[in-house]
């Protein structure tokens, strides 16, 4: 079937009512037919109907077998970090989103964990950083936010003749322009928030697996450890997952649009979307991607200029998050790259003139309007 189909009907079959939207099932206990017998269901937080049918939906779309869906994107981080053991070590993409960095530098270092940044991209750089201790891989690509590309295949290959793990975090593309499994990785991430929710409106995260092994350990720390996806949650993800294709098209051709003009401005020293041509790292990309999203990075030409155009703002909002239907332009190096040591940072590319915007649904040529004026505004009050 095609994706679009699987979309709209994988995770959820009408239940004996007909029902043509999955039920939100809250009941916390299933009463069981006889001693040692099971509906399938026994307690809420081990599995219920809701979560399940978006879990399976996810399972298909990514090319997995098995989903798990959790309270959030952070959550579902750490739970699949505790498959891991102390003196464990990982290799991981340089610029990963802020909060991963955090959970890793923190956390998961006090649980003797070590990672060592690396751009994944470099394959080179990525065997010199292999030590006997190197259990996984942990990659972003494109990465956030400075859109580095990974070749997911020559990793995976790479990451599997030493035995390790390829986990990625496949939020910014999702399955629809990216399925990491059928490249070669084991297991994938995903903030739900984002566009698989899409409506800027509900905090999810999710994992998928392949493996029978992975499988059967992360339903178990799923599990005991508890940080699910509510019913309701479930069935909002699940809902917004029904439009993904139309919303990532529709994503991905405006960011097009808008980097291109974003180029052509005066004030814009360097813009950085894979799904420009001239881009350093399109022939990269374009080998496992069938699209390049919807999110932009761009350096102004100066911090005092990036710092005004967000408060020129009319119609984007200067906001955290991303792919959701409006516009969100944000300021990495403040905001959800805040906790990265500002010295890190600025070696990542991640400086005082770099913003990103999250492309919305809203029309392009409203988002570029106010862009125009914003520049505009700057530029007079210079
Ligand atoms: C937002 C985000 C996360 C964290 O997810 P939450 O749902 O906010 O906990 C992880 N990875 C990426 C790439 C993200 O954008």
């Amino acid at each position: 079937m095609d994706f679009s189909t699987l979309c709209i009907h994988s995770g959820y079959k009408p239940d004996c009512t007909g029902s043509v939207s999955a039920p939100i099932y809250t009941s916390t206990a299933y009463a069981h037919p006889g001693v040692q017998q099971s509906t399938g269901y026994d307690y809420i937080r081990t599995q219920n109907p809701t979560r399940e049918s978006v879990e399976r939906c996810l399972a298909a779309l990514e090319g997995g077998t098995n989903g798990f869906a959790f309270a959030s994107g952070m959550a579902a981080l750490a739970c699949l970090l505790e498959l891991f053991q102390p003196g464990d070590h990982f290799i991981v993409t340089a610029d990963l989103y802020g909060g991963s960095i955090r959970l890793f530098n923190t956390v998961s270092r006090k649980n003797g964990l070590t990672y060592t940044e690396v751009d994944t991209g470099n394959l080179e750089a990525v065997e010199k950083a292999y030590r006997p201790a190197t259990k996984a891989i942990y990659i972003e690509t494109p990465s956030n936010p400075t859109m580095q590309i990974t070749d997911l295949r020559a990793i995976s290959e790479w990451a599997h003749a030493k035995n390790l793990k390829v986990i990625v975090d496949n939020t910014f593309l999702t399955p629809y322009f990216q399925k990491p499994l059928l490249l070669g990785a084991d297991i994938v991430l995903h903030s739900g928030t984002k566009y698989l929710g899409g409506h800027n409106d509900l905090l999810a995260g999710i994992l998928v697996t392949k493996e029978e092994e992975d499988t059967a350990k992360i339903k178990f720390l799923q599990n005991t450890i508890g940080a699910v996806l509510s019913p309701f949650d479930s069935w909002l993800l699940l809902r917004g997952l029904k439009t993904l294709p139309l919303r990532m098209e529709r994503h991905a051709a405006s960011a097009l649009r808008i980097a291109k003009w974003l180029k052509q401005q005066p004030q814009v020293r360097e813009v950085f979307y894979p799904g420009l041509e001239d881009s350093p790292r399109y022939a990269a990309n374009v080998k496992q991607v069938s699209g390049f999203g919807g999110m932009i990075s761009f350096e102004a030409e100066s911090e005092a200029f990036a710092r005004s155009v967000l408060s020129k703002l009319k119609l984007v909002l200067f906001a955290e998050s991303l792919g959701g239907t409006e516009s969100l332009l944000t300021y990495p190096l403040l905001q959800t790259h805040s906790d990265v040591p500002r010295e890190e940072a600025l070696a990542k590319g991640i400086n005082e003139r770099l913003l990103r915007l999250s492309v919305g649904l809203e029309a392009p040529e409203d988002i570029i309007a106010d862009l125009e004026q914003a520049f505009a505004a700057v530029a007079q009050e210079a």
